[in-house]
C-alpha cells in the first residue's frame, strides 16, 4: 500500500495537542462549544473517513482557538489605534506564512496610507474568506493528530465523548436526504462495518504489531482474525464510533477474555529499540 508522504513542519503542534488533551481531561462543560461539533454536523458518524473525525475535531477546536483570537483582536484594533500603537499579529498570521497562505496586509490595503481598525477587520474577514485560515486548521489538524495518535488512553476519552453523544441519536431524526440515518443500527448504536485495510495497517503498526494489553507479539502469526482482532475500544453498542480513532489491536486471548461492557486499553508501548 502506498504512504502518503508529507511535510510535518511541526508548528506548534504540541501545543495544541497539549489544548486537546486538556480539553479532553478536564470537565468539558468549561468548555461549552465542545456540544457544537456534536451537535452541529455529523460528519463524525461516517465510518472510517481517512480525515478521520478525531482530524474533525481537532480542526474544529483550532479553528475556534482561532476565531475567539480574531474576535479578541478586532476588539482590541480599535483601542490599539486609538492609541497610536502597533498592533500585535493574529495567532493565526504567523503559521500562515509558513504554509505559503500570506495575504499581504499592504497589499490588501493597496496603498492605503491611514488604516483605520475597519481595514484590520476586513483583512482578518478576508483571510478567512478565502479559505486560507479554513486549510491552516486543516493542516495543523493533521500535524496534531500525528503526535496524538500513539496515546490511546487520550483517544479512548476523545471516544467515550463522542459516545456519550452517539447514545443520543435517533436514526429517524435525520432528514430523509442525509444517509445518516443508514449508518444506524439502532437508537443510540450504529451498525457494524468492515473494517478498511488503511486502518488496520495504522493501527498495527502504532502497536508494532503487538497486542495492547498483553503484549503479545502477533506479526508472525498468519493474517487471520483468528489470532488477532480489530477492537473497538468504545463498543458499538455504548455509542462507539467506526473511527480509527477507535480501534485498537489485541491478541485473541485477550480480546476473548475483555468483557463486553469492557472499555479497555493499556499505557504500555514498545520502546522504538
Ligand atoms: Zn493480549
Amino acid at each position: 500500500m502506498e504512504l502518503e508522504k508529507w511535510e510535518n513542519k511541526y508548528n506548534n503542534s504540541y501545543y495544541y495537542s497539549n489544548v486537546i488533551d486538556n480539553i479532553l481531561t478536564y470537565d468539558i462543560n468549561l468548555t461549552g462549544f465542545i456540544s457544537e461539533f456534536f451537535t452541529d454536523n455529523y460528519e463524525y458518524l461516517r465510518p472510517f473517513k481517512k480525515y478521520s473525525a478525531f482530524h474533525q475535531f481537532i480542526k474544529y477546536i483550532i479553528f475556534r482557538f482561532f476565531d475567539d483570537d480574531m474576535h479578541t483582536h478586532d476588539t482590541k484594533a480599535f483601542e490599539y489605534y486609538e492609541k497610536g500603537k502597533e498592533l500585535p499579529k493574529l495567532y493565526a498570521e504567523s503559521f500562515l506564512d509558513s504554509y505559503d497562505l500570506r495575504l499581504d496586509f499592504s497589499e490588501f490595503m493597496d496603498g492605503k496610507s491611514i488604516i483605520t481598525w475597519q481595514d484590520i477587520e476586513e483583512y482578518h474577514e478576508e483571510l478567512a474568506l478565502i479559505g486560507y485560515i479554513e486549510e491552516l486548521c486543516e493542516t495543523l489538524s493533521h500535524e496534531v493528530f500525528y503526535v496524538l495518535f500513539n496515546n490511546r488512553d487520550l483517544l479512548i476519552r476523545f471516544n467515550h465523548i463522542v459516545s456519550q453523544y452517539v447514545s443520543d441519536l435517533d436514526p429517524l431524526d435525520f432528514d430523509e436526504e442525509d444517509n445518516f440515518k443508514d449508518y444506524f443500527k439502532d437508537i443510540g448504536k450504529l451498525k457494524r462495518v468492515l473494517i478498511p485495510s488503511w486502518c488496520k495497517k495504522a493501527v498495527f503498526y502504532r502497536e508494532k504489531g503487538r497486542c495492547c494489553l498483553c503484549g503479545t507479539d502477533v506479526t508472525g502469526t498468519l493474517r487471520s482474525d483468528d489470532n488477532y482482532h480489530f477492537d473497538h475500544m468504545v463498543p458499538l453498542f455504548q455509542g462507539g464510533i467506526n473511527d480509527v480513532s477507535n480501534v485498537q489491536l489485541l491478541c485473541s486471548k485477550c480480546n476473548l477474555s475483555k468483557g463486553k461492557r469492557d472499555v479497555i486499553t493499556s499505557n504500555y508501548y514498545f520502546k522504538w529499540y
